[in-house]
């Protein structure tokens, strides 16, 4: 089978090849480590269910700036829009560019507008949680909006001075005059379809519930509003196979239950009993406190992955969710689990499920039997350390 592009129908529905093309950015710093150990584990899955994935290599970050003097070059960007999936390892992030970060322009650039954060514990894995086991979430945070829109004016500008003049004039709003100012925009199109991929998810998962995660008692037009959407969309669009708390008290039957909770609460309660979340629908700053928050319930960053997917076009990009880990570059000692377990959900996406379920189980195996990387061996009694490529290895023995 020669190497084909991946195409999308009229309804987002992926057309996948035997031989996909997959543009991937093998990522700055332990990038040199993490991504041959990802690539042999996901290439020696799907040879086992007769596909084979052709990686595409494209640039961005410190080794696309050294290489081509861009931080971010269009042919990437072009690249992950042409052939609708990828996959990156960490990215330095410029000081100082033109750039806030290269991740939040790439989900920008091809509006990816719902960040996918699964988070579970595999056995073995070393947690400061007594039960670890009760973690089973999938986190649906907003990609786009909220204070990561980048709508921002530095404290002393002529900007900031005027926007201040101008709220004062307008409203009435007293601002002290050596302020920055940032502004969240929370829109009915961005809540409403970051909602709905959850939704979808939780019933095509066959999942309980989905949360509502947001600051509405405070923020009233943007995170309670979003809390509001999610709720009409509940009784709009999904009466069938979902319904609020309140319209069942508790009880949804077979249906999907759909319920909200305060930020904060919901930071003590993923901690006192996890086992009551499932899905989570959120905005995108408390999407971020709360991905990682979790992460290190269930052994940290060195393992949790992510997913960047706009479910209407298709595309999707999938990363490694820490950074560059620069004191460890090349020294074929991190963790490549984050990379890899990024590498499943692609799988996932790709409707390569028996491929997605047998790198999970066969990584289970690796880290249940203690063959574990630095970062879990020393925290893990009796377990063997091994290096990066040794880790890739004894997964592709197990699968
Ligand atoms: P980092 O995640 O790179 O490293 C923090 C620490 O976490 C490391 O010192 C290491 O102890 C540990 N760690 C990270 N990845 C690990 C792995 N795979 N296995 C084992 N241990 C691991 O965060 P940082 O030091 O704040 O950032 C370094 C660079 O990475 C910066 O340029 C930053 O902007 C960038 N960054 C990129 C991304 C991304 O591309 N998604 C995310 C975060 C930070």
């Amino acid at each position: 089978m020669p190497p084909a592009r991946i195409t999308v129908e009229a309804d987002g529905r992926l057309n996948v090849p035997d031989v996909p093309i997959i543009p991937f950015i093998r990522g700055d710093g332990i990038g040199v480590d993490i991504w041959p150990a990802a690539q042999a584990v996901l290439d020696a899955a799907v040879a086992k269910h007769a596909k084979r994935i052709e990686w595409l290599p494209v640039l961005a970050g410190q080794q696309a700036f050294d290489e081509v003097g861009t931080w971010l070059p269009e042919q990437t960007v072009t690249s992950f829009r042409d052939h609708v999936v990828g996959i990156k390892g960490p990215l330095t992030t410029p000081i100082g560019g033109g750039f806030r970060s290269l991740n939040v322009a790439l989900r920008q650039l091809l509006d990816l507008y719902v960040c996918l954060r699964p988070v579970r514990w595999f056995r073995g894995v070393p947690s400061p949680v007594k039960r670890p086991d009760k973690v089973d979430m999938v986190i649906f945070r907003e990609n786009i909006e909220d204070v990561y829109a980048g709508f921002e004016l530095e404290e002393g500008t002529d900007g900031a001075k005027r926007l201040i003049e101008f709220l004062h004039g307008e409203y009435g709003w007293d601002i002290r005059a050596d302020s920055g100012l940032g502004l969240k925009p929370v829109s009915v199109t961005g809540s409403k379809r970051l909602v709905r991929a959850a939704l979808h998810y939780a019933v095509s998962h066959g999942r309980r519930s989905v949360t509502l995660v947001h600051k509405g008692n405070i923020q009233k037009f943007t995170e309670g509003a979003f809390q509001k959407w999610g709720y009409e969309l509940v009784r709009d669009e999904f009466a069938d196979v979902a319904v609020s708390w309140d319209d069942c008290g508790g009880k949804p039957g077979e249906r999907v239950l759909v319920k909200d909770t305060i930020a904060d609460i919901f930071l003590q309660q993923v901690l006192t009993r996890p086992d009551e979340f499932d899905v989570i629908a959120t905005t995108n700053l408390n999407g971020d406190y709360a991905s990682d928050a979790l992460a290190a319930q269930v052994g940290g960053i060195g393992i949790a992955p992510g997913g960047n997917i706009n479910y209407v076009t298709g595309h999707g990009v999938f990363e490694a969710t820490h950074g560059t880990a620069p004191k460890y570059a090349g020294q074929d000692k991190v963790n490549p689990g984050s990379l890899l377990l990024s590498g499943v959900l692609m799988l996932e996406h790709l409707g390569w499920q028996a491929a997605a379920d047998d790198v999970v189980r066969a990584l289970e195996a690796t880290i249940g039997e203690g063959i574990v990387t630095y970062d879990f061996a020393r925290l893990t009694e009796g377990a063997t350390e091994v290096k990066t490529s040794e880790f890739a290895s004894a997964i592709v023995d197990r699968l």
